[in-house]
């Protein structure tokens, strides 16, 4: 009999991010299987949608940790299942140190455990701060202004010890702005409560909000609104298959930056809703957003030259065109 094929634990894939992940590595020829405690995440997606194995449940549980990695042969974890608003995690700091940063302990005390040492890990920009620089390089200063930022900035710090300690490998992904959807529109961005741009302005386009609240318009950009670099996520999903294979070759533990490396403002991002959808999207001006620097936008020549990386969907209105498809046929 031949051998099962090993797994991949993607913790968080029933969420955004981690679905699409899911599907790249089915794509890719992996057998992924899923732990999320659909707080945040859509059973439907994980179950109707990518037809992959989920457990229910919570990265803090050691005992479902340990369970999982006795039953199942798991050759490395891709870790997603975290809290993502950095304007509650302002708010609610605990919130965010107890499940990102003590949850995430919790699930590599597990995996040093069970002698699984190849892990991924779904990092953020938000750790560098407001930048000295852009395009913004893996070297980059770090100084978080949002509890989310250190939290993501904690679990990275306990990665680079976990390495030489335990023989941990891991590839840390900072990512810029993740948008955009399945282009064949089998996955997309559902978060309840919704905070994040794209899918905001694409809710008012289809008349679910009335209009567009733009956080800050006196940032010191050319049009006064934040600029951000909008990252497709089926492109992000690629970047952590190639990751994992980077680790199962024997790659040594690695950070990189997932962006495109150019800019847009919440204006910009609107006038191309407006453009994409043919539809009139009323914008309220609103005071600044805590926790939010005026640019973000990255580098990510290293996992293009390192892990041939190569986006293919880098264009904003592309973004916006799989979101739209998304969001008409799940809202419309
Ligand atoms: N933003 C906005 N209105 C909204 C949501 C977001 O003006 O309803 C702005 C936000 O202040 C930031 C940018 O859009 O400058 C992107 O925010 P998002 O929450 O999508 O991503 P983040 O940059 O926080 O990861």
């Amino acid at each position: 009999m031949s051998q099962p094929k090993s797994k991949i634990l993607v913790t968080g894939g029933a969420g955004y991010i981690g679905s699409h992940a899911v599907l790249a590595l089915q794509q890719a020829g992996y057998d992924p299987v899923v732990l999320d405690d659909l707080s945040y995440g859509h059973r439907e997606l994980v179950e109707q949608g990518l037809k992959a194995e989920l457990i229910v449940g919570n990265i803090c549980d050691r005992t479902l940790l340990d369970n999982i990695f006795s039953s199942y042969t798991i050759d490395a974890v891709m870790h997603f299942a975290a809290f993502i608003a950095v304007g509650e995690s302002v708010s609610e700091p605990a919130k965010y140190y107890r499940n990102n940063v003590a949850g995430t302990l919790t699930l590599l005390e597990a995996m040093v455990a069970a002698s699984i040492k190849r892990f991924v890990f779904s990092s953020t920009c938000a750790l560098y701060g407001t930048p000295e620089f852009v395009p913004i390089t893996e070297d980059h200063p770090q100084a978080p202004i949002s509890p989310y930022a250190t939290s993501k900035q904690m679990v990275e710090k306990m990665l680079a010890d976990f390495d030489p300690a335990y023989g941990l490998k891991s590839v840390r992904f900072r990512y810029f702005n993740a948008a955009g959807a399945d282009p064949e529109g089998r996955l997309g961005e559902d978060h309840s409560p919704e905070t994040h741009l794209i899918p905001l302005v694409l809710m008012a386009a289809l008349g679910k909000r009335p209009d567009i609240t733009i956080f800050g318009t006196d940032y010191p950009t050319e049009d006064g609104t934040c600029i951000r670099d909008y990252i497709h996520v089926s492109d992000l999903a690629q970047a952590h298959v190639l990751g994992l294979k980077y680790l199962q070759q024997g790659g040594e533990s690695e950070v990189f930056n997932l962006g495109n490396g150019s800019g847009f403002s919440v204006r910009q991002v609107i006038q191309a809703a407006q453009q994409v959808t043919g539809r009139d999207i009323p914008i309220v001006e609103s005071d600044r957003r805590p926790g939010d620097p005026p640019t973000l936008v990255g580098s990510s020549e290293k996992a293009r030259t390192v892990l041939g990386w190569q986006p293919q969907y880098d264009d904003l209105t592309q973004i916006i065109r799989d979101a739209w498809q998304w969001h008409q046929q799940r809202h419309g």
